[in-house]
């Protein structure tokens, strides 16, 4: 007989009828109305550990916040949903969710804790870091520096705890000079619009009890044993990535180089209305992407899938990213 897709589809659908006999003589009881349990709504623990030579990295998600279209420069309607198809997502009208990932680097000498994700006031989806953190492990007083990519409020939302107080006791703060000054520059806010002032401010307030404790640089540097700074401007000035080396082994944490995976890759000419220079910004990601997928570099970013490790190929006159296989601790 000739097997179609018919003949072969009523073949699948025989067997669990002719199995059925069997199940109910290996005394499994008679069929339950309900499943022991309830179906439970809440994700397992965020967290989750990447090893580069000596160095351990835990991925820490701090939730996910929706983006609307509108945010993002060039969306089309029609190439979004082709985008999404092919990243096997699923499409979502007006807005795509996009997760929001905290590090921390543990280089043997020093506990690092890069990027700090969003204050659930923003978003009620937001602001689950430090659970994950003490989840995997960690106490914040453990965190002896908090590192960033740059300042913007799904960055530095850990900063600070329910009452206001600084969270990391024993953390100095490290970051860029040019994004520290431009975050600090009356000139930048007082052009600002009006409702990006207050996003300004909740920086502004969120690093403050920060400042007598803190340490700038300057470009790229080896900033600490086995980790270097790299600037990746046009999202905002100062915003860096850093690259990780260790026993031949490498990792780029390349920040907020792509914020939408579903359609950044696809459409690499794509910005986000939060691209203090789009056109700085565009370029950075185009060279970045090209960069990544010509060396098979691995790369982990705060917006990439969680935990955001992963590589870049390229697709035709685009790119897709692959995420990285699991690795045991
Ligand atoms: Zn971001």
């Amino acid at each position: 007989m000739k097997t179609t897709k018919r003949t072969f589809l009523k073949g699948a659908l025989a067997v669990p009828a002719l199995a059925a006999p069997a199940i109910i003589l290996a005394g499994t009881g008679p069929a339950r109305a309900a499943a022991h349990a309830p179906m439970s709504a809440a994700q397992v623990p965020g967290y989750y550990r990447y090893r580069v030579g000596k160095i351990e990295i835990t991925a820490l998600l701090d939730g996910y916040m929706p983006l609307p279209d509108e945010f993002v420069f060039g969306y089309d309607e029609q190439a979004a949903r082709a985008a999404t198809a092919q990243s096997y997502r699923r499409f979502t009208p007006g807005y795509t969710n996009i997760p929001v990932n905290g590090y921390v680097i543990n280089t043997g000498s020093k506990l690092i804790l890069l990027d700090s994700g969003g204050p659930a006031m923003a978003f009620e989806t937001l602001g689950g870091l430090v659970e994950n953190l003490r989840a995997a492990g960690f106490d914040p007083s453990d965190i002896d520096t908090v590192l960033f990519t740059h300042f913007h409020p799904d960055h530095i939302g850990a900063l600070l705890d329910d009452k206001g107080n600084r969270a990391f006791d024993a953390a100095t703060l490290v970051c860029a000079e040019a994004e520290w000054d431009f975050a600090h520059s009356d000139e930048v806010r007082n052009a600002a619009p009006e409702s990006f002032r207050g996003f300004i401010d909740l920086v502004r307030n969120f690093v403050a009890s920060y400042a007598d404790r803190r340490e700038m640089f300057d470009g790229e540097k080896e900033l600490f044993s086995g980790i270097t700074s790299v600037p990746l401007p046009g999202h905002t000035p100062g915003h860096t990535g850093y690259a990780i080396h260790s026993d031949g082994e490498s990792l780029l944490i390349w920040g907020d180089v792509i914020h939408v995976s579903t359609l950044q890759f696809a459409h690499p000419d794509w910005g986000v209305v939060f691209d203090t220079d789009p056109s700085m910004a565009a370029q950075t990601r185009g060279r970045m992407l090209d960069r990544a997928s010509a060396d098979r570099m691995a790369v982990a970013g705060m917006h990439i899938d969680f935990p955001g490790f992963g590589y870049v190929e390229k697709a035709g006159n685009a790119y897709r990213h692959v995420p990285a296989p699991w690795m045991p601790a």
